[in-house]
């Protein structure tokens, strides 16, 4: 047995763990890098869910005060003018009352 060539493989297996190690340590560290964007992206996912879940309740809630008030004015008005033609007073001073005279001045302010 060729004892020098038994040293030599022992020191070449040596310097193969030694560079094992090194990648074995790189990727540790890739590792560590990977799970610290992760951490990093799920919070940033986390914050973006809840602002847009406040942007969407926001936008829900001016979608209702748009409807009410595209709906809701038209909707009076064309009551108010019903009881008017039906011949009662819809101003504030007489309100619900029968028209006697004619046409009221103060009804029919509203209406302008
Ligand atoms: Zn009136």
């Amino acid at each position: 047995m060729d004892k020098r060539k038994v040293f030599e493989q022992v020191s070449d297996i040596e310097s193969q763990i030694g560079e094992l190690y090194e990648q074995l340590e790189e990727l540790k560290g890739n590792l560590a890098d990977l799970l610290e964007e992760n951490y990093r992206m799920s919070m940033e996912n986390k914050h973006l869910r809840s602002y847009l879940d406040k942007q969407e309740i926001k936008r829900v809630k001016v979608d209702e005060k748009e409807n009410s008030k595209a709906n809701l004015p038209g909707e009076g008005f064309d009551n108010l003018a019903r009881i008017y033609e039906e011949g009662f007073h819809i101003c504030h001073m007489q309100f619900g009352s029968p028209r006697q005279d004619g046409d009221c001045l103060f009804c029919l302010e509203l209406f302008d």
